[in-house]
Parts: structure tokens; C-alpha cells; sequence
């Protein structure tokens, strides 16, 4: 299963802020840059990752956004979950209507359980386990897995 545009995009961000010091500010322009996405694109999951509450903004000339102590605890899993909207995974619409196997189709329900399958895979792993190798490099996913409670 792929994550989508949006989710990537917001994943590259909480990784780079995550791998800042604690109370370090950065700038969205600057994380634009370093995740070599466009700065629209940066701008927009900032405000989403905001109302999740992972990460803070600082206004001012010297502000910027840093992530919060919940986003640096909260799971790629819970994460993918607040910011996948789709009810379906199947667009189970056509042109005239509602897809005509509907009534009784098994496959719908067995996608969201695989779906389901796919984030509870990354329940276990946290925003502070994900590494960003050198800053020199773009982000790459380095997946860690949470120490046992
Ligand atoms: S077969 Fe089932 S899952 Fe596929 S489009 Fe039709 S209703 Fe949706």
C-alpha cells in the first residue's frame, strides 16, 4: 500500500524536526529546502501537522515550527490514521453511479481490514525512532521500532 502526496510530505517534516535539537526553531522555507519539496506543499502540512498538535510555531522574526513532545511520541501509524481521509480504498463509484456490485461486495471490507493491517504495522514505530542520516543528505526513512514498554 502507498501513502499518499500529503502524508509523505508531512512525514519528511516531523523527521526533520525531530532530528533537531529540543527547542530549536526551523523555518518552513528552510525545511522546504531540506526535504526539496515546494514550499506550498511544506506550507500546507505544517497548518495539519499543527492541528494535530505535533508540532509548535513560534511567531516573529526569529520564530519558526519545532515538534512537540507529542509529536515527537506519537506513531507513524496514529499519524497516517489522522491524515488518510479516504473511507475506501476502492473509489467504488463510476460515471453513472454507484459501482453495480455493491450490495454485497466482500471486497471493500477486506481492503479497510488490510488497510487497518498496514498502519497497525507502524503502531509500534515513534516520530523520535525515525533518523535522518547526515543534513547534507535528503530525508530518507530510517525505521526504528519502540522499545518495549
Ligand atoms: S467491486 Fe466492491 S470494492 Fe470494487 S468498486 Fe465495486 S463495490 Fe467497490
Amino acid at each position: 500500500m502507498r501513502i499518499n502526496a500529503f502524508s509523505d510530505v508531512c512525514l519528511r517534516i516531523i523527521m526533520l524536526l525531530s532530528a533537531m535539537p529540543v527547542f530549536e526553531l526551523e523555518k518552513t522555507k528552510v525545511i522546504a529546502q531540506k526535504i526539496d519539496t515546494p514550499y506550498n506543499h511544506v506550507s500546507k502540512a505544517i497548518v495539519r501537522l499543527r492541528e494535530l498538535g505535533m508540532i509548535e510555531a513560534v511567531r516573529g522574526r526569529s520564530g519558526g515550527v519545532r515538534i512537540s513532545d507529542a509529536g515527537r511520541q506519537a506513531t507513524v501509524g496514529w499519524v497516517l490514521r489522522q491524515l488518510d481521509t479516504r473511507t475506501d480504498l476502492a473509489d467504488c463509484e463510476t460515471p453513472d453511479g454507484l459501482c453495480p456490485l455493491i450490495d454485497g461486495c466482500g471486497l471493500r471490507g477486506a481492503l479497510r481490514l488490510a488497510r487497518e493491517a498496514f498502519y497497525a504495522a507502524l503502531d509500534d514505530v515513534v516520530i523520535s525512532s525515525l533518523r535522518q542520516p547526515r543534513s547534507d543528505e535528503p530525508v530518507s526513512v530510517l525505521l526504528g521500532v519502540r522499545p518495549p514498554d
